[in-house]
């Protein structure tokens, strides 16, 4: 399924079968998760620098036996089936200040799966092997897939928010439904807010063990001492500051966000902190892939064939289902 130009659908087009170069991996994909970030992408938000791109940054799929590109380590590699996820950060430099600093999610040469290398919506995709995690076996693929953004972006943000006892999730959609289930079994309280009226999703949110829901625009119970945004909405972002307590932070998780009204410099005041964070690091995956077997993280996959990936994806932007969407080819 293939991004052409900002504003067209997706077109299912027949391709060869790439061919993996040294250090890489030929995976036959399983599942595929699709995330608000290809919304962005395909409205032009975030931008593809060399279209025609196959997106799709969330894979779960197993390494198919060396095609004879290299003769190296694949070779030995063993004849049992091998299964890796494949997730947005995709290359680095290894080089620069952030690369060697242990934040190579903000490497400036990085190379993103279904931005900038082609992804998942297919029936293989080509990954460099240093960058690819393997995937615990108690996680079916279309299950696993949602951690690959969803579950790592979440994770990230989560760690941004320090020892929070009381977090908001504003937005609450696929990541959300995998973190509240790990600061569940961190012993955290999660509040949850969703669009005004969306019940189903506040019901979700209940059922995962959130302490409350209610509408984006109520106020908590009582004050949360960090709250995440996953909804693009900028307007959330006073909301949010308004409901954290002193020395709160409030954490931005998504790739693009519609512009944040000003607010009173008061709700800002008593080092409250507004952050985003950016894509991922190798670590974050390692981490999040031991803890939630742990945690006994489960996802909610609503799965669409792969040539489904436009109805998938308007689903997604009209929050058509709760957890996560998956494309299977
Ligand atoms: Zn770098
Ligand atoms: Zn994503």
């Amino acid at each position: 399924m293939v991004f052409e130009a900002v504003g067209a659908p997706l077109r299912a087009l027949a391709r060869p079968v790439p061919r993996a170069q040294p250090g890489q991996l030929l995976v036959r994909v399983q599942a595929c998760g699709v995330c608000r970030t290809d919304l962005h992408l395909i409205d032009g938000e975030v931008e593809i620098a060399a279209p025609p791109r196959i997106l799709g940054h969330q894979i779960i799929g197993t390494v198919e036996r060396d095609a004879g590109a290299t003769a190296s380590a694949s070779a030995s590699a063993s004849d049992e089936e091998r299964r890796v996820g494949v997730p947005w950060l995709g290359w680095t430099c290894g080089r620069c200040a952030y690369c060697r600093g242990g934040r190579e999610n903000l490497c400036p040469h990085a190379r993103f799966t279904g931005r900038d290398i082609d992804g998942g919506m297919a029936e293989y995709v080509v990954a460099d092997e240093r960058y690819c995690f393997p995937i615990p076996a108690s996680y079916p693929s279309e299950q696993a897939a949602p951690l690959m953004c969803a579950g790592l972006i979440g994770y990230r943000a989560l760690r941004m928010c320090g020892d929070a006892q009381r977090i908001g999730l504003y937005g609450f959609g696929a990541a959300a439904h995998i973190l509240a289930q790990i600061c569940r079994w961190q012993g955290r309280s999660v509040f949850a807010f969703t669009r005004a009226g969306d019940d189903a999703a506040q019901a979700f949110a209940l059922e995962l063990g959130a302490a409350w829901a209610g509408a984006s625009e109520q106020a908590p119970p009582e004050a949360l001492d960090a709250a995440i945004i996953f909804a693009p909405l900028g307007s959330l972002v006073p909301l949010a500051l308004r409901a954290v307590a002193p020395g709160g932070t409030v954490v931005c998780g998504g790739i693009h966000m519609s512009d944040i009204p000003s607010f009173p410099y008061g709700i800002l005041w008593e080092e409250r902190v507004v952050r985003s964070v950016a894509n991922l690091t190798r670590r974050d995956g390692e981490e999040l892939l031991a803890l939630a077997p742990r945690a006994a993280v489960q996802t909610h996959p609503t799965s669409y064939p792969l040539e489904q990936a436009n109805e998938a994806l308007a689903d997604l932007r009209a929050g058509r289902f709760t957890g996560a969407g998956v494309l299977v080819p």
